[in-house]
């Protein structure tokens, strides 16, 4: 049986951490603060926004939610958008998505200034990251790194294989990976003879959105493996990895729930704090 990585606890130590940080910040007068833009009523969404909040305020982050109705126009979100830019108070803007229909995701993002990107998810920052230097990065790729140095799981020299090249896990995943001199291969939907290559990793991280599609068969033995999906289903949330058959293979797995999620939101309240300690300088 595979150890199992305890991604709840890990988020709490995280959290502590972040904690400290705040309460250095609030000795030079600064309280870090967040704000959450979400549009219309989606429940996940919501949902999601609820636990960011919460977990913000617990580690002294002062959290603003915003809630934008389902039919505003994309001009009228980005004058939000551009209001939360000029507040001061404000070092951490987020817009979860995903964003209705008539509304351009990129478009938002794009509008939000980067300095404040806590999501990571603006070009400068993702570029940023491609070439190596400092920046807000992405808070679920992010979470995985944690996840792995504080596990002292070894990435140097290994082969890491990620399923998805989305732009908010996958690719910044694997720009993480190369700095921390891995040898990267990245998967998707086109590739060929998947299980060949799941095969070779030593360590493997699905983020696809397909629950269970990742079998015993196509893991190596001893394998370190990251779930990342999130999939509701009837029973519940999985994740992308058949978790019951892996685990008896692999050296050391990611559950869902209690895995990578608990630490994206750590991530995010990290990030909050370091665009507070960037707006100080
Ligand atoms: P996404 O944007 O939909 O990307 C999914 C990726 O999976 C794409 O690159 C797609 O390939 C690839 N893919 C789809 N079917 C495949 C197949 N049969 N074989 C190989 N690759 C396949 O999803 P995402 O936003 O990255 O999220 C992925 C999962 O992670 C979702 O379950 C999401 O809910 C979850 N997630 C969790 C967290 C967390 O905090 N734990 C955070 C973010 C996302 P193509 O590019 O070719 O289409």
């Amino acid at each position: 049986m595979a150890h199992i990585i305890d991604g709840r606890k890990w988020a709490a130590k995280s959290r502590q951490e972040t904690a400290v940080d705040v309460a250095r910040l609030a000795e030079s007068g600064v309280r870090p603060g967040l704000c959450v833009i979400i549009v219309g009523e989606n429940p996940a969404s919501l949902s999601y926004v609820k636990g960011k909040e919460k977990a913000a305020t617990e580690v002294g982050i002062v959290s603003t939610l915003v809630r934008l109705d389902a039919g505003i126009s994309e001009a009228d979100l980005l004058r939000v958008v551009h209001e939360k830019n000029e507040d001061p108070a404000c070092h951490g803007i987020l817009v979860q998505l995903p964003l209705p229909p008539h509304i351009d995701p990129l478009t938002v993002i794009q509008a939000i200034d980067p300095k404040k990107d806590v999501d990571g998810f603006h070009t400068t920052n993702a570029g940023a990251l491609a070439v190596g230097l400092s920046s807000l990065i992405p808070c679920t790729p992010l979470g995985v790194m944690k996840l792995l140095a504080y596990e002292g799981i070894e990435t140097r020299g290994t082969h890491a294989v990620i399923v998805g090249r989305s732009n908010i896990v996958g690719k910044p995943l694997a720009h993480l990976l190369l700095q921390a001199d891995a040898t990267v291969s990245i998967c998707h939907s086109r590739t060929r003879d998947l299980a060949a290559i799941t095969r070779t990793a030593d360590l493997l991280i699905a983020a696809v959105g397909r629950p269970g599609m990742i079998t015993a068969d196509m893991v190596k033995s001893g394998a370190v493996v990251i779930d990342v999906g999130i999939n509701r289903v009837e029973s519940g949330l999985v994740g992308d990895v058949d978790f019951s058959s892996v685990s008896d293979k692999a050296g050391a797995i990611t559950p869902v729930p209690r895995g990578v999620g608990p630490m994206t939101i750590a991530m995010l309240l990290q990030n909050t704090v370091q665009a507070a300690q960037a707006a100080r300088v």
